[in-house]
């Protein structure tokens, strides 16, 4: 765990420059990096996938791993919340029927069901002036219909990034809205600035998306992660 293990990772993708590296991937990368991501097994049957099921503890989730398919939930391939063997089985033959046609060669990726809690983005992007940036917004309709979210350049400090949660137009609702907790800003704002250092540590990753990462009233679990290199 460490630098050194993400040396390692980064080293063995680089071929893969140019495409998407794949959740599973990422997720080993940013968890060596100190950033709070579930677990994940990789599974090529049901009988591996309910086997998985036993050692994460239920319930889980399973989701397409192919390098065609990268936004999964869009055709069919996110089950979530499977609570026993015989919903894993029903969820990884779904999968497979959408997925098989797309990649053969698909994998199901296992991975245990997070709590619920409020969903939120972060991503780092190259603007081709500027350089890359941080961006920060709320999960779901608060990004795609009102691009809520906002932006610093790369590095930044702990402060910077309190400034970038509190900016946003939704930030009351993190803050603790109609008697709910307030979210762990904290937590989110050591997880920008992890996330920007680790990309002025290696510039040659040119976009990463935690896209969502659950934020709690302590702590936070990023459930879905991708990046490009370059
Ligand atoms: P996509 O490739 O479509 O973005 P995601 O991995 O983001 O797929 O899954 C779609 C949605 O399912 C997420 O936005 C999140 O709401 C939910 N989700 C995904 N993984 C988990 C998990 N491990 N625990 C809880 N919810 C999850
Ligand atoms: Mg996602």
């Amino acid at each position: 765990m460490g630098k050194e293990q993400v040396d390692r990772l980064l080293a063995s993708l680089v071929e893969s420059k140019g495409e998407m590296v794949s959740e599973f991937e990422t997720k080993e990368v940013i968890r060596n990096w100190g950033l709070s991501a579930t677990e994940c097994m990789l599974a090529d049957s049901v009988d591996e996938a309910m086997q998985f099921g036993k050692n994460l503890g239920y319930p889980i989730v399973l989701k397409v791993h192919s390098p065609a398919i990268t936004h999964k939930s869009d055709i069919g391939g996110v089950k979530l919340n499977l609570k026993d063997p015989g919903e894993v089985k029903t969820a990884y033959e779904e999968i497979k029927k959408v997925c098989e046609s797309i990649d053969p060669n698909f994998r199901v990726l296992v991975q245990p069901m997070a709590k619920p809690g409020i969903e939120v983005i972060l991503g780092v992007s190259r603007d081709p002036q500027f350089g890359p940036a941080v961006m920060f917004g709320l999960g779901g309709v608060f990004v795609e219909l009102f691009e809520d979210v906002s932006f610093r350049l790369i590095p930044l400090s702990g402060n910077d990034a309190i400034e970038m949660i509190t900016s946003i137009r939704a930030f009351p609702l993190l803050k603790g809205y109609r008697g709910k907790e307030a979210v762990d800003i904290e937590m989110l704002s050591n997880m920008i600035v992890l996330l920007s250092n680790l990309v002025v540590q290696y510039p040659f990753i040119s976009e990463i998306d935690l896209n969502p990462v659950i934020v709690y009233s302590k702590g936070a679990t990023i459930v879905d992660a991708r990046m490009k290199l370059t």
